[in-house]
């Protein structure tokens, strides 16, 4: 069987850069989980689907013409990965990750990234539902003051103006919703690793997570 390392964590916990960082070291593929919630909620907002009607997102998921290459996503033949990042985008993500019929939906496309030599998959519930056999499972966790931080360099960086305690605001309201919700709840697996790595350099994370695969 493919190998596959799981990482879960909250918002802007630094999952995505360490995930990538994770796979460039052991030559696997990287599957975003959280590009296929932001795809799904940019093309509801651009065909004006009801974000709230499941069935319909979950129709609406099945039908989208995707392609990955490498960390980039195309929708339709167009390039997104820079839309995907907007906020509005990612709350909507966030409101329709609810959505019992969507998760199903996404359930196959997700399995479909399981491709040897190997797997490194980030998001919410990828140790705990997408693959709960996977060998090496992180969950990963960092202070909603240092998370807000991040997203606030990342943004200004992209010469995106934020307010940090709205950024804080909105991500806390992320987590909750994601830790309340009825299906796939964010929680670390039972045989989960933790790792905080709110005082930690990416190269430090990669370090320990690449001395836990090789044990
Ligand atoms: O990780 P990212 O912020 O890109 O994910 C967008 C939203 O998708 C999250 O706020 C979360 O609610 C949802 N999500 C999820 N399960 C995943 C990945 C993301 O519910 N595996």
């Amino acid at each position: 069987l493919v190998p596959v390392i799981t990482i879960d964590g909250p918002t802007a916990s630094g999952k995505g850069t360490l995930a990538s960082s994770v796979a460039r070291a052991l030559g696997y593929h990287t599957l975003d989980s959280g590009s296929l919630y932001r795809v799904t909620a940019l093309a509801a907002l651009a065909r004006g689907v009801d974000t709230t009607d499941g069935p319909a997102m979950a129709a609406l998921a099945r039908g989208l013409n995707l392609r990955f290459e490498g960390e980039r996503l195309w929708l339709d033949g167009q390039d997104v990965s820079g839309e995907l990042r907007r906020e509005e985008v990612g709350t909507t993500a966030s409101r329709i990750s609810a959505l019992p019929e969507l998760r199903a939906a996404l359930y196959a496309v997700q399995l479909a990234f399981r491709r040897a030599p190997g797997l490194v998959a980030d998001g919410r519930d990828m140790g705990t539902v997408i693959f709960p056999d996977a060998p090496l499972k992180v969950f990963l966790t960092a202070s909603p003051a240092m998370r807000a931080e991040r997203r606030y360099k990342q943004l200004i960086s992209k010469g995106i103006s934020a307010s940090i305690d709205e950024l804080r605001a909105d991500l806390e309201a992320r987590d909750e919703r994601d830790r309340n919700r009825q299906i796939a709840p964010l929680k670390p697996a039972e045989d989960a690793l933790l790792l905080d790595n709110s005082a930690q350099t990416v190269e430090a994370s990669t370090a320990i997570v690449l001395q836990w695969w090789a044990q």
